[in-house]
């Protein structure tokens, strides 16, 4: 048995004929993944009569709140009391699609005083080592991940159209539109088992990928004609938005999702890096082809992590010296990393 089944089947364990206060918490600003997992492991708790509240640091992304359970989860920066409390007396705290309370925001502080048993269910590498680990690296999204653990807890009938919905928007979003970190076949005989409980994949679809505004397709396209630029040695593409571009532009969270791909499509753009002024502090977004782990930048320069593909991180500097800084680390980045 791996570990990742003894762990499921102790929770299995955890939750059987137990009246359990339960609270599910996705990592700060929230993605597809995160947010889908939240929708469809709340979903199954409250289906099997559990007390079950979904706890963020800050605000879900609009074109996300469809989703079941979404417009009832609870903001830190709206309610910091009734999260601290709900904290406080759950049995047992859900750490969705992250490996660390770091990645928690302002609810950090409240989830590492908890006296609730924790579990991350997770697919980032090292896992902080809390009282249930599920992990898997190789799962294409923490969804894919939790189609697995709903099953066997809870068996197939649990997944309905809501449930499947949600956990394709985690594996379609954190795939892009699976075109990345999807060669398993395992991913499709997950989404298969979806289409066949009732997903609406259409209506998926059209959520995901047909609510543009065109405030956002003008930030994009000022992005992609006024701001990218590529480094003069190294194939990186660059965009820095300042906190006055995201005004000009109505700009309402998830509006810069996907921008940092675009570059990607470059023949000769190995990776990208979206560096996004914000008002606590400029975050950064990397994405990869290949075997380029911008992971390991973001963590050594830029006090983040994430996928080898994929990753970010964040700094208390102004964007223009964010700016200076990745494109004086990226000889160092590519001289250890990649052999250039
Ligand atoms: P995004 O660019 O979409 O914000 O993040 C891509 C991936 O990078 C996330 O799935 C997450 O794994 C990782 N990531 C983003 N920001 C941070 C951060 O501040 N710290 C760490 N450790 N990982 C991050
Ligand atoms: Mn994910």
């Amino acid at each position: 048995m791996e570990t990742i089944d003894i762990e499921i089947e102790r929770l299995r364990e955890r939750l059987q004929g137990q009246e359990l206060k339960t609270v599910i918490i996705p990592h700060i600003s929230a993605d597809g993944d995160a947010v889908g997992a939240c929708s469809a492991f709340s979903e199954a708790l409250l289906k099997a009569g559990f007390d079950c509240h979904i706890l963020t640091c800050d605000y879900f992304p609009e074109y996300l709140v469809w989703l079941k359970n979404i417009k009832r989860a609870i903001s830190y920066q709206n309610k910091p009391e009734e999260c601290a409390r709900l904290i406080g007396d759950a049995d047992l705290i859900f750490m969705l699609d992250h490996n660390t309370t770091k990645r928690e925001g302002d609810l950090e502080g409240l989830v590492k005083a908890a006296k609730a048993e924790k579990v991350i269910i997770d697919h980032h590498p090292g896992p902080e080592a809390v009282d249930y680990v599920i992990s898997d690296v190789r799962v294409s999204s923490t969804c894919e991940l939790l189609y697995k653990v709903i099953t066997e807890i809870w068996g197939v009938d649990v997944i309905d159209t809501d449930v499947a919905n949600a956990l394709y928007t985690g594996i379609n979003t954190d795939t892009g539109g699976l075109s990345h970190n999807s060669s398993r076949p395992q991913t499709y005989r997950v989404i298969a088992d979806l289409l066949e409980r009732g997903l609406d994949k259409e209506s998926v679809h059209h959520y995901l990928y047909q609510m543009n505004k065109l405030s956002r397709l003008r930030l994009i396209g000022n992005a992609l004609l006024n701001k990218l630029t590529v480094h003069p040695d190294y194939p990186v593409a660059l965009i820095p938005i300042t906190l006055e571009e995201l005004n000009t532009y109505n700009y309402q969270d998830g509006d810069l999702e996907g921008l940092v791909n675009i570059p990607l499509s470059v023949e000769n753009i190995y990776v990208s890096v979206q560096i996004t002024q914000r008002k606590e502090r400029v975050k950064l977004s990397f994405r990869s082809k290949g075997a380029i782990p911008v992971n390991e930048w973001a963590k050594a320069h830029f006090n983040g992590g994430g996928h080898l593909n994929a990753a970010g991180g964040q700094m208390d500097l102004p964007l223009d010296e964010v700016v200076k800084r990745v494109n004086e680390t990226a000889a160092w980045f590519f001289e250890t990393f990649v052999g250039a």
